[in-house]
């Protein structure tokens, strides 16, 4: 499909909405040049087409769109004043909404939010003063967000509320501190990271001199930010799957790093044992023995043949074992993720899931919905794809909705992804007391996140909001031939802070 810009190159925006209609669509895009003859005479315009024109007159912008569908033409006109010329990119996008909702006979809950935290919009609009009322109105408005979206951001956000607070009050002290372990026991089929399956030699070998680089790099981080007077106040071992490494690994990274940062601010420390294959009762002491404060253990179904058919090799049983075994051990705040869409997985299936989870009673339930990226195996042929993207997600996340907070779960994160299944979100679930600092900071980007290990984003922000990234190596291998890179890089982080003083 050809995408034709005519004074103006808003397409980031605008492909996004395209592609909320036609996900499966290749796009050509053309800049510039006269307006096609679009009509009975067009010898310029494709089958499929969107055009989108800025003018800018001598007292207002014109904005229009004109889209071609299924043999089926729509246009779409609007003026702004010259004064609001920065919100054309949105106002283009809404426009070419209109148009392709007409000519497609679909909508999106989302509307034309497009991006991937409605949280923040929400506080925004509550920023320039508005009640929930008045914000809800806007989104609808402004965004053409439905009212159980513009319900459910606006309840995430008055959840959020006081955890922001808390985090605003220790801003210039303290950060969130990530430590990446990037193997996996084996690869799911939906995985678009660059997580390594442990299964082989060659990854096997890679793993005790990453071990080693990534104390160093924890002991060469610790020194600059407690030169800075910085400390963490939450701490999250992610992955891939940390517990892939053995009890003695797992309680030498969390040794080094509890002897090297100052800890006496973490509120929350997070490992994620996301396999059930993963863990044993060893690495589950070790990790509670060294600080840990809340465990991840995901089942992602609790459908045996479709954990198969998404290449876990574990099962409901093992997932159920993990978890009681995490209570013995005596964790009190466990996460459990799901995904909506999974393929081959109907309603019923997912709702025996839901229902399984809450039985269980877990601190908090994640509901992802499946993305589709192109790393990813699953997906990778357009076929396949366009079924996996017919799933009836949106009747799973309802489901997971209304059966969460009717068992006193409330939503407290949200965002949302590329690719997703049907333009959903991934929302975090929690009990009242549980909500994760880690998430709700990194989320809405209120405090810096210090990233160690390979694939690592190091995020710094300033007293007037401005960010820098720093990234380490994304593979191992290359972050255990790079270590001195990373260090050298490390000390940006002191230039950016001296630089704010
Ligand atoms: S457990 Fe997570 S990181 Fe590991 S392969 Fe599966 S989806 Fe990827």
């Amino acid at each position: 499909m050809k995408l034709i810009y005519i004074g103006n190159e808003y397409k980031y925006d605008t492909e996004a909405i395209m592609k909320l209609f036609l996900p499966d669509r290749h796009f050509e895009f053309e800049y510039g040049g006269g307006l096609p003859e679009i009509g009975t005479n067009c010898v310029r315009a494709p089958d499929e087409y969107a055009i989108m024109r800025k003018r800018v007159l001598r007292e207002h912008i014109l904005l229009y769109v004109i889209a071609g569908y299924g043999g089926k033409r729509e246009k779409a006109v609007c003026r702004l004043p010259l004064s609001e010329e920065d919100y054309c990119s949105e106002r283009l996008s809404r426009l070419l909404y209109e148009a392709m909702s007409r000519l497609t006979g679909q909508t999106s809950e989302w509307g034309i939010l497009t991006g991937v935290r409605p949280v923040k919009q929400v506080r925004r609009l509550t920023a320039l003063g508005m009640s929930r009322d008045e914000a809800i109105k806007e989104l609808k408005a402004q965004y053409l967000v439905s009212d159980k979206k513009c319900r459910l951001a606006c309840d995430t956000a008055a959840v959020q509320q006081p955890i922001l607070d808390d985090l605003e009050s220790r801003r210039g002290k303290a950060f969130a501190l990530y430590i990446s372990v990037p193997f996996c026991p084996s690869r799911c089929s939906y995985c678009s990271f660059i997580s390594q399956a442990a299964s082989g030699n060659s990854v096997k070998k890679m793993i005790p001199p990453y071990v080693d680089n990534l104390c160093r790099e924890i002991v060469f981080t610790a020194e600059i930010m407690g030169r800075l007077g910085m400390a963490p106040d939450s701490v999250y071992i992610g992955g891939g799957t940390p517990t892939t490494l053995s009890a003695e690994q797992l309680a030498r990274i969390m040794k080094t790093a509890a002897g090297s940062f100052d800890m006496s601010l973490v509120k929350e420390y997070t490992v994620e044992a996301g396999r059930p294959d993963t863990i044993t009762p060893e690495k589950l002491k070790a990790i509670l023995e060294n600080g840990c404060t809340r465990l991840s253990v995901n089942p992602q179904t609790l459908n045996d043949d479709i954990l198969r058919g998404i290449g876990r090799a574990h099962t409901a049983a093992q997932f159920f074992e993990s978890f009681e075994l995490a209570r013995r051990v005596g964790f009190t705040s466990i996460n459990t993720d799901v995904i909506a869409g999974l393929p081959d997985e109907s309603p019923e299936s997912f709702r025996a899931t839901i229902d399984g989870l809450t039985a269980l009673s877990p601190e908090s339930i994640t509901v992802h919905t499946l993305s589709i990226k192109r790393a990813a195996r699953l997906g990778a042929g357009d076929e396949q794809r366009s079924n996996v993207m017919k799933s009836p997600a949106a009747e799973m996340v309802d489901y997971a909705a209304e059966t969460l907070c009717a068992a006193g779960y409330r939503p407290y994160y949200m965002y949302r992804q590329k690719n997703m299944v049907d333009n959903l979100e991934n929302i975090g679930y929690v009990k009242p007391g549980h909500e994760s600092l880690y998430n709700i900071a990194i989320m809405e980007e209120v405090e810096p996140i210090i990233a160690l290990g390979a694939a690592g984003s190091t995020k710094l922000i300033g007293r007037d909001g401005r960010m820098i990234r720093i990234f380490n190596y994304k593979y191992p291998a290359d972050y255990n031939a790079g270590l001195e890179l990373m260090l050298e890089r490390k000390k940006e982080i002191e230039d950016f802070y001296a630089a704010e003083k």
